[in-house]
């Protein structure tokens, strides 16, 4: 009898064909005119956090999200570290966020000084569970004059931060519903869901702030890079002046009025970022081809789901994703042993950060289905171009 492992491999090989070199997980892709314009940044020597690019790439960013202002920053996990600043969020405080996320999420609530506190996650978005999170405040938290209080650690819990995973809008409507009735802001960590939509508006426009990410691995790519997307003139002012040493215009004097970062993102990167921006449209199509693709062969396997965008939504489908229905470490680890070892390169979602060491004591609500995420989850080999060999 065909292993279950080998049933999975035919229908990759089938869709993909089989390969005599690694198929990347993500590989970027350049053009013409990303050539172009670096070119162009360099022979203008202005490679570093000044010039024409980075403005151009603001605005064209907040063109395509809808977003009033896009402040470029350094890399994703900046740009979440200053947007928890301009939610309010201080040191000591906690902030909600799901376990079932990319580390950097809560590397940025402990820069920001403040502590994680993890909920959990829902199967159909693979985001957080809106309808559980409000259990569990309602179990773990009190309203005081003071704001929210987690009444197990005294501490203030001052702003959550849902993420998209993979490109899955989570549950916005149900998120802010909690939200509002607790006080407090949403910063959305919407670094992996460029080109998705909830409700027909753009992820990260939801909350007070968003925050994107342009890692070499995501939909589109600066190198390095992110930015935090924004509604209020003057949140967006701010984070600028934040990300810019707080240096108070003078045509010689260096004035600073506050503590702040040098997490620009230069002109050079920019000029990546704009071109990449003009393909992203293709990439958005491509990818979705692709996710039908494999949702269509993997339909008809036993005791696997497709991760199909949430309704109501338009994912970006930036990672393709599969779930075993029931979960299963062993299971999972021998079918990555398989692809990867056909080249097929394919990842298991996070280890959940309540696991990792420098976070297994935070606060935390049940995490259940995560738990049962993580035993089930793969991600399949989801560059763009690979929808051009389907
Ligand atoms: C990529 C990513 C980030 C961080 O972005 P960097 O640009 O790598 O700093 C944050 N959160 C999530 C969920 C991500 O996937």
């Amino acid at each position: 009898m065909q292993s279950f492992e080998n049933a999975l491999l035919g229908r990759m090989q089938g869709l993909l064909g089989v390969p005599d070199k690694l198929v990347a997980l993500h590989e970027p892709e350049f053009g013409a005119e990303e050539h172009a314009l670096v070119k162009d940044t360099l022979d203008s020597t202005f490679v570093s956090s000044v010039g024409k690019y980075v403005d151009q790439f603001e605005s064209e960013l907040a063109l395509f999200t809808g977003a009033r202002y896009a402040v470029a920053v350094a890399n994703g996990t900046a740009a979440l570290q200053v947007a928890l600043k301009l939610a309010g969020v201080q040191a000591g405080d906690e902030v909600l966020l799901p376990s079932l996320t990319f580390v950097a999420s809560a590397n940025a609530v402990t820069h920001a000084g403040a502590v994680p506190h993890f909920v959990d996650s829902e199967v159909c978005t693979l985001g957080v569970d809106a309808l559980a999170l409000g259990e569990h405040l309602a179990s773990v938290a009190e309203l005081t004059s003071q704001g929210l209080r987690n009444k197990a650690t005294g501490r203030r819990i001052a702003a959550m931060v849902p993420m998209h995973a993979y490109g899955h809008p989570v549950d916005l409507a149900g998120l802010m519903d909690v939200a509002g009735r607790y006080g407090i802001p949403i910063v959305e960590d919407a670094a992996e869901s460029l080109g998705s939509y909830y409700q027909g508006r753009h992820t990260g426009t939801f909350g007070k702030l968003g925050t994107l990410s342009f890692n070499g691995n995501k939909i589109i790519t600066t190198g390095g890079g992110g930015a935090i997307i924004t509604d209020d003139a003057e949140v967006a002012r701010h984070a600028k002046h934040l990300t810019t040493t707080a240096k108070v215009a003078h045509r010689w004097e260096f004035f600073h009025d506050e503590v702040a970062w040098n997490f620009r993102l230069p002109n050079l990167n920019a000029a990546l970022g704009v071109a990449q921006l003009h393909r992203l449209p293709q990439f958005l199509e491509e990818k979705r081809r692709l996710a039908a693709a494999y949702e269509r062969v993997l339909a008809g396997l036993d005791g696997v789901a497709f991760a199909h965008e949430p309704e109501g939504t338009r994912s970006n489908y930036w990672l393709a994703t599969m779930r075993l229905l029931t979960p299963d470490l062993a299971q999972r680890d021998r079918l990555l042993a398989t692809l990867n070892d056909a080249k097929f390169q394919s990842r298991p979602t996070w280890t959940l950060l309540h696991k990792l060491p420098m976070y297994a004591a935070c606060p935390r609500a049940s995490l259940q289905v995560a738990e049962a995420l993580e035993a089930s989850l793969i991600n399949l080999p989801s560059s763009p171009k690979l929808a051009r060999t389907l």
